[in-house]
């Protein structure tokens, strides 16, 4: 069986012939490049004894060697800045600084819908607070992302990454507008736009769960 491996998220496929479509990032199949079944990382033990190697293993996994996916060359990190965009890059900066918001986002629209239903004017507070560090968080979250669709994913722009980046844009945007709503009008939870405004809020999370979603995607490659 031939093996196939995704250049941009490292998806692997068997089969005689590569995905028209790759199932997790969405580029097509002149993306794929041929891999040795050897050179697939795998977490279980080896089952192969050193006595089993035989001459042609040797001569195929140095085959696996040639056909094994390069990374394109990167040009060398010269400046600080740019070593420090790699090692943000190679720490997962993105997903660890995402679940931050990810963190509280949920316990904001629970607090803004309960004191919406019970009146309280203290949770529709704790719900605003939680929401600045919501906001304080975004700005490095997306630079992140930015930063690891570009220098992980070559910045290919397939529907994935266009979902992704809406669903993003779309909780930053509804983030930034409730919670500057809520400061212009702290009484706008007892007031006749109450319904629109906990509605953007179950939107905002709707668009954070989508884009968490496919951030786990590409983690878990399912
Ligand atoms: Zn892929």
């Amino acid at each position: 069986m031939r093996v196939w491996q995704c250049t941009v998220c490292k998806y692997i496929h068997k089969g005689d012939k590569p995905p028209q479509k790759c199932p997790v990032c969405g580029v097509d199949a002149s993306k794929f490049v041929e891999i040795d079944e050897a050179s697939i990382p795998e977490k279980r033990p080896p089952k192969r004894t050193p006595e089993s190697a035989t001459a042609s293993d040797s001569k195929k996994s140095a085959k696996a060697a040639v056909k094994e996916v390069k990374p394109p060359p990167k040009p060398e990190d010269t400046t600080v800045f740019e070593i420090i965009q790699s090692l943000l890059v190679k720490h997962h900066a993105h997903p660890v600084s995402v679940h931050t918001p990810n963190g509280i986002l949920p316990m904001v629209v629970i607090l803004y819908i309960l004191a919406w239903l019970f009146d309280v004017e203290l949770l529709a507070k704790a719900a605003m607070i939680g929401q600045v560090f919501v906001v304080i968080s975004l700005p490095l979250v997306i630079y992140t992302g930015t930063l690891e669709w570009r220098k992980k994913y070559g910045a290919a722009l397939t529907t994935i990454f266009k979902q992704k980046m809406l669903a993003a844009a779309l909780t930053t945007a509804i983030c930034v507008i409730t919670l500057s709503w809520y400061l212009i009008d702290p009484t706008i939870l007892s007031s006749s736009k109450a319904g629109v405004f906990i509605i953007l809020n179950v939107l905002m999370i709707t668009c954070a769960g989508i884009a968490g979603h496919i951030g786990g995607k590409f983690v878990f490659k399912d």
